[in-house]
């Protein structure tokens, strides 16, 4: 398994699963791996390369507004993430 936002490899115990409800209410408030601070891995990669961000940032958001399965986060992504959206399903709308 790897994580559904840096793509790194995750263990059945060391993953985290993310209810799609929670993303989805996270990226409505402006959560974006791509721009977040502490999920920039992707996007260092791609200004390394000289490519712009935003292109890939919207398709992101556009990709994970309508998905609806949940989403399995590393140990890393997953404490950035509860640090600035929390975990508790109802407090993501
Ligand atoms: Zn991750």
């Amino acid at each position: 398994m790897v994580c559904d936002l840096c793509n790194a490899q995750v263990t059945a115990a060391g993953g985290t699963p993310v209810p799609a409800l929670v993303m989805r209410g996270a990226v409505l408030r402006g959560f974006n791996p791509f721009t977040t601070p502490g999920f920039d891995s992707n996007a260092a990669a791609l200004r390394a390369l000289g490519v712009s961000v935003e292109p890939a940032a919207s398709e992101w958001r556009e990709r994970a507004l309508k998905d609806a399965s949940d989403w399995l986060l590393c140990q890393n992504c997953h404490h950035a993430f509860t640090a600035r959206f929390g975990s508790v399903p109802g407090s993501a709308l």
